[in-house]
């Protein structure tokens, strides 16, 4: 079954498969997942554009009905799926179980908006007229994902497209199909219409392609890097398509003078290091105010030494394998080109050696950088992190804010005079005082700015601008 796609209702084998490893073991075989091609995903579409007009119509009820019953269902199988996104993505068991409950909770979450959308009624500026503000579904939406959180980032676009009436043709990401499988089969036997689900696992060349070029998918919403994102956007624009990007992240966590440090260094260690740094929200720049720099560091050192690295699925382990061995590459180069840049390693940065063959490396933390060097002004996206030293807060504002992303950036300090300066004054779409940069909560808007996102926010109410169309209607009774 793995081998197939959910194309129109029916499970279809795909021409070609795809072997599925795990990052932690290379041995360990997660399964032989399909890889569909053009054909496959002009199916999908055509079966999600004729389901439309007839899920469109279905009660709030029913839609949520169904949410409901896949959100619970993912929440009591949490420690398998966890066990299969642990196996394929490579971050901790216990990361991994966090994970699938939140999308478990992500599904509940839209059932209930499913129940709430909303219009508006006006009087008109012109006498005897009434005016209504209608949200409808888009129509066919297309879903793209990345492979860093293989079940909560799909959750948290299917949950709401489907919540609000539309179809949709989901694309995983190649690393991850294991958890995208389980979602389908989870909606599937949790009453989804044939056609109003469409899973095509393969390509981003082949499948996400075919979905952006297609003039019958309505919207596309997409997450993952920089580079294949603005490339989506044009080709959405260019077919006037709607389009929501979610993008890359250089994060900045600013460790004030005043920052209580026992906190500052959790929040460093957790942000900069788990889930392998594989997060768009990691604090991948850490901005240390010079009169605590030193010991700050140190901390951070006597930390990190702390860190077990292994395989995810093991017991007490904090830092699972990279994703891959493409992403592991990406990581020593960015390692080796901020040496030559003249950064120094205060600790780690080679790969390790384990029990099992896979993709270990070892936390790494630079210092003595700035923030004109590329390993600080890059996404690196993987367990490395650098230490810029300023003189004082304002210095530290302006190198927060001095990058091309704005996904979230961090303070830590026991002030409220700067807490409630730098809220207003960072550049980043999310702001956190004294808490990781990563980690969010699904009820609320998730989003950045600049080169970081594009689009309507995702997640929490706000979730229904992107997922819906907004109708303008003027009535004389
Ligand atoms: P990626 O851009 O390589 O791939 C993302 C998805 O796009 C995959 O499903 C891929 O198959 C598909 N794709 C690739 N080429 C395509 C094409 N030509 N047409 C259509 N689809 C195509 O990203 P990745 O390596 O999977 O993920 C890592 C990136 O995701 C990082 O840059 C990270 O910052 C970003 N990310 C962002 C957020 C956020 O919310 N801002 C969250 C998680 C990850």
């Amino acid at each position: 079954m793995l081998n197939r796609n959910l194309i129109g209702g029916e499970w279809i084998a795909a021409h070609a498969a795809t072997v599925n490893s795990s990052p932690s073991d290379t041995s360990d075989i997660v399964g032989e997942y399909a890889s569909a091609d053009t054909q496959d995903v002009e199916n999908a579409i055509e079966a999600a554009a004729n389901a439309f007009p007839a899920w469109s119509r279905t009660t709030p009820e029913f839609r949520s009905d169904i949410l409901d019953r896949a959100g619970n269902e993912i929440i009591a199988r949490q420690d398998e799926i966890g066990r299969v996104l642990a196996r394929e993505e490579g971050k901790t068991l216990p990361e991994a179980i966090g994970e699938t409950v939140r999308a478990g909770r992500i599904f509940k979450y839209f059932a209930g908006e499913a129940l709430r959308l909303e219009g508006e009624r006006l009087d008109s500026v012109r006498s005897g007229i009434e005016v209504e503000l209608i949200r409808e579904p888009e129509g066919v939406i297309g879903i793209i994902t990345p492979w860093n959180f293989p079940i909560a980032i799909p959750a948290w676009k299917i949950a709401p497209a489907l919540a609000h009436g539309n179809t949709v043709v989901f694309k995983p990401a190649e690393l991850v199909p294991g958890c995208a499988w389980i979602i389908t089969d989870i909606l599937a036997r949790a009453g989804i219409p044939a056609g109003v689900f469409n899973l095509v696992m393969g390509k981003g060349s082949v499948v996400g392609d075919a979905i952006v070029k297609s003039n019958r998918v309505r919207a596309v919403s997409f997450t993952g890097s920089v580079a294949t994102g603005r490339r989506i956007g044009i080709g959405c624009m260019e077919r006037g398509k709607k389009v929501q990007l979610e993008l890359g992240g250089k994060n900045p966590l600013i460790i004030a003078a005043d920052a209580d440090l026992d906190v500052a260094v959790n929040v460093a260690i957790n942000g900069s290091y788990f889930s392998t740094g594989q997060r768009c929200t990691a604090s991948s720049r850490l901005v240390v105010d010079d009169s605590i720099h030193d010991v700050f560091v140190e901390r951070m050192v006597a930390a990190m030494s702390r860190l077990k690295v292994d395989n995810a699925l093991k017991a007490g382990v904090d830092v699972g394998p990279v994703a891959s061995s493409s992403q592991l590459a990406q990581d020593l180069a960015y390692i080796d080109l901020g040496r030559k840049e003249g950064a120094k390693l205060a600790f780690g940065g080679e790969p390790l050696q384990l029990d099992t063959e896979g993709y270990f490396l070892q936390p790494a933390l630079f210092i003595e950088t700035d923030n004109t060097m590329r390993i600080n002004r890059e996404e690196i996206f993987g367990p490395v992190a650098s230490v810029i030293r300023v003189r004082d807060y304002e210095e530290a504002v302006a190198v927060a804010n001095d990058t091309e992303f704005g996904l979230a950036s961090g303070i830590c300090t026991t002030s409220l005079k700067l807490t409630s300066d730098f809220k207003r004054r960072s550049q980043a779409g999310m702001v956190m005082v004294n808490v990781p940069t990563a980690g969010v909560d699904y009820h609320v808007p998730f989003g950045g700015r600049k080169a970081s996102s594009y689009g309507a926010r995702e997640q929490g109410k706000h979730a229904r601008e992107f997922y819906t169309a907004l109708k303008t209607v003027y009535i004389r009774p």
